[in-house]
């Protein structure tokens, strides 16, 4: 061990060292996921240097080794990566917001060679400074893969100084060793770090062991080609990132990169517990570069769609920036872009086998119909989702939207409607026999929730919504019963309308408003228009029972 050397830390960085200590990251358990981020970027950066030059072997394998010992209150990183000089101990670690990956990645894409380039995380220089959150000391062994280099050690507590000497005995590489501050000890426990690093870092691309048992096994499938992953491998990686048992009845896998580079996989699984009164929180986790930045991120996709499982993994994230900054823009770009691809997702798969859309539309049918409730910015492409039975159709089978549109009648100028708890109750109802007469196809709603995505709606692609118990319904001639004639029992015209007056009169203006003759009925003598709506009858109830 050589002379050891005292440093002061710049003015600016001992200010910047307090807000990243203290408020940078909400949690403190991310300064695990930055020091498995810089050694997973030591290592590429090694990688690619032997890549330009073999004889730049460490000896050692490209992997990362993680020791805890809640005894010692200790946490120890290792990796066998790049190392740092002494110049580069001072700049990188001596000064904050100073990122030797920034310059790395300046450097080499100068040099024009590609490859790292996509997989170094670092770029902000700060994410060192978290072990501050945690650690009272801090102690860093490292020595360069450069030819000749010798090893040094650097220690600090973060309170204005630094020590570096050489020392003895350091392999290639670097290795970090965190005092654990007595209310930070629970990073000393094995089974609390392995979770922390199943979560932020389970998917970084060199081998992560914990106290000598690997943790990271499953591979990061979206960064794969499309072509390369097999429908096992799909089901493997869902039920891992899903914790889930089930397989995924859709998957979407697919990149972009205008107008923001993604690489995402999105599943669908097969059953969900909402029915049974279980919420189910969004399943999309956010990513960049491998490493994880949102678990289940709520503001990735809207609510409507949290059925959805998967990553979604953007380069153009920087991982160390906070969270609120996140929230306002690139997130909000992010979303655009999901929500847009995962609308296209869902509206493919149901056209290129409707029967097993039919299925899952009769399960998952209730998130589409919130999403035409709730989501006003893409109501008219959510409505394309939606599957109805109807007056054409055999119970159990449901058409479009799109298909009633297109098979309507020529003259027919509106989508027609029925809400009704029960197929049998819509076949035998009044409203229904002169559409089942003239042939006019009439969809059957059996949900009360139907009602409100009738009324947030209104049109399909500028067709009407209109119920079947509405006055236009009324006066349709589509709709109309020709006259009887010479039918010796009809009413005339004026008896007809004297009798609806009379009964309008006896009935009186507390249970009629008007009363009309119509030509819309066959076997049926009347029919009540314009009452009040199952589920506004439902609420009326409700509020009354509450008044009681
Ligand atoms: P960033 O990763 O955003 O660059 P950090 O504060 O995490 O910022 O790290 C600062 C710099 O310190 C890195 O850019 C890198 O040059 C150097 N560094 C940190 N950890 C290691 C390591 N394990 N091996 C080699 N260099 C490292
Ligand atoms: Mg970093």
């Amino acid at each position: 061990t050589g002379k050891e050397e005292v440093h002061e830390f710049k003015t600016e960085t001992k200010r910047l060292l307090n807000i990243v200590a203290n408020s940078l990251y909400s949690e403190k358990e991310i300064f695990v996921r930055e020091l498995i981020s810089n050694a997973a970027d030591a290592l590429e950066k090694l990688r690619h240097s032997q890549n330009l030059d073999s004889s730049l072997d460490s000896g050692n394998p490209l992997e990362i080794r993680i020791s805890v010992d809640k005894e010692k209150k200790q946490f120890i990183i290792q990796d066998y990566g790049i190392g740092m000089t002494l110049d580069e101990i001072n700049e990188n670690l001596g000064t904050i917001a100073r990122s030797g990956s920034k310059s790395f990645l300046e450097k080499i894409e100068k040099e024009g060679s590609a490859g790292a380039k996509d997989s170094i995380i670092g770029q902000f220089g700060v994410g060192f400074y978290s072990t501050f959150m945690v650690g009272e000391k801090i102690t860093v062994y490292t020595r360069s893969a450069k030819p000749g280099s010798k090893g040094y050690c650097w220690s600090t507590d973060g309170h204005g100084s630094y020590t570096v000497a050489e020392a003895d005995n350091v392999a290639v590489g670097t290795k970090i060793v965190i005092e654990l501050r007595d209310d930070c000890k629970s990073f000393g426990s094995h089974l609390e770090v392995d979770a922390i690093i199943k979560k932020y870092s389970n998917f970084v691309g060199f081998p992560i062991y914990l106290n000598d048992q690997a943790v990271n096994t499953v591979e990061p499938l979206w960064t794969k080609e499309k072509s390369s992953v097999t429908p096992d491998q799909h089901r493997e990686f869902y039920r891992f990132i899903a914790n889930a048992w089930d397989d995924p009845q859709y998957t979407l896998h697919f990149k972009t990169d205008a107008p923001i580079s993604i690489s995402s996989v999105l599943y669908v699984p097969e059953k969900h517990m909402e029915s049974l009164g279980e919420r189910t929180e969004p399943g999309v986790s956010l990513y960049s570069r491998k490493v994880l930045i949102q678990p289940k991120s709520k503001g990735l996709l809207p609510d409507w769609l949290r059925f959805v499982k998967g990553v979604v993994d953007s380069e153009d994230i920087p991982l160390n920036v906070s969270r609120e900054l996140l929230q306002d823009n690139i997130l909000s770009r992010l979303r655009i872009v999901m929500t847009q691809r995962a609308l296209r997702w869902l509206e493919g798969e149901s056209k290129r086998d409707p029967v097993k859309y039919n299925e899952f539309f009769l399960d998952f049918g209730q998130f589409i119909k919130e999403g035409v409730c709730t989501d006003a910015m893409y109501k008219k492409d959510i409505a394309k989702l939606l599957r109805f039975e109807s007056s054409l159709t055999k119970s159990g089978e449901m058409i479009s939207l799109q298909d009633y549109a297109d098979r309507k009648k020529e003259d027919q100028k509106r989508i027609y409607y029925l809400l009704t708890p029960k197929r049998r109750y819509a076949e035998e109802s009044p409203y229904t026999e002169m559409f089942k007469k003239k042939g006019v196809e009439l969809l059957y709603l059996y949900e009360t929730v139907d009602e409100f995505v009738v009324n947030h709606l209104r049109e399909f692609q500028g067709i009407d919504l209109i119920s079947a118990d509405s006055p236009e319904a009324a006066t349709d001639p589509l709709l109309q019963q020709a006259p009887v004639e010479g039918a010796g029992t009809a009413l005339t015209e004026t008896e007809a309308k004297d009798l609806a007056k009379w009964v309008e009169e006896t009935l009186g203006p507390d249970v009629v408003k008007q009363v009309d003759v119509s030509r819309r009925l066959d076997k049926f003598p009347a029919i009540v228009l314009e009452h009040e709506s199952p589920a506004m009858r439902k609420m009326m109830q409700m509020m009354e029972g509450s008044a009681r």
